[in-house]
């Protein structure tokens, strides 16, 4: 397998290219052609499998630059990884100008606020967090057709299962969903019963 089997741009073939991805690992031979067909997913896989740039792909390659709104949620349990996959979707989204901007706790309300009136195109952010920047107005879901939940086990073990709900409660109906996580407890599997429309599986 090869990244050109997939049809990328030249913008994200680049970006690949420019961080040293020869060829995609397993977790992102799986998820890569699937996500980029818009289709729900629930994936299990480790940290450290390439599960990031497993959606951050093709989330960087469907989306549209032209577009004001932020069209991605990806939601993580702490702000250490959403800080993590801030950072790997903008390297990937790089030569396209793919504008990221992470949302976590204990972080100035107002400076996030501010970066929100920029165009942002892909949101990453902790529940609560996200979930206050919504209620108060500076986050619009208005055009938010992918979600991702990374981390599902993890972020649930936190206790922000209502968060997360109340979220997707906020989402626009038609979207594509795609769900992380290392183990499936009961709650994960309720979550993704819940939430997603017959979703493709993949276990690495
Ligand atoms: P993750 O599981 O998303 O935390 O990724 C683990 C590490 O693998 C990160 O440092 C990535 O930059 C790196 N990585 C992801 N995909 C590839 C790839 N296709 N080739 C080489 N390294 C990769």
């Amino acid at each position: 397998k090869h990244f050109a089997d997939y049809e990328l741009s030249e913008e994200i073939m680049r970006a690949l290219n420019s961080l040293g991805y020869e060829t995609p690992t397993e977790v992102q031979t799986e998820v890569i052609p699937v996500a980029l067909e818009k289709k729900d997913l629930v994936v299990k896989s480790q940290t450290g499998s390439g599960k990031t740039a497993a959606y951050g792909i093709p989330l960087c390659e469907l989306v549209d630059w032209n577009e004001n709104k932020p069209q991605a949620l990806i939601l993580t349990p702490t702000r250490e990884l959403a800080l993590q996959v801030n950072e790997d979707i903008t390297n990937i989204g790089r030569f396209k100008r793919i504008k990221a901007t992470a949302l976590y706790g204990k972080h100035p309300f107002h400076i996030q606020k501010a970066e929100l009136k920029q165009r942002t195109h892909i949101v990453v952010g902790t529940p609560g967090r996200v979930l206050d920047h919504i209620e108060r107005g500076s986050l619009s879901l208005q055009r938010i057709g992918y979600l991702v939940i990374d981390e599902a086990d993890e972020m649930l073990n936190m206790g922000f299962i209502e968060q997360v709900q109340s979220i997707i409660g906020a989402l626009p109906g038609s979207r594509t969903t795609m769900l992380f996580s290392a183990t499936f407890p009961e709650d994960v599997a309720n979550l993704s019963r819940q939430y997603m429309d017959n979703p493709a599986q993949i276990e690495i």
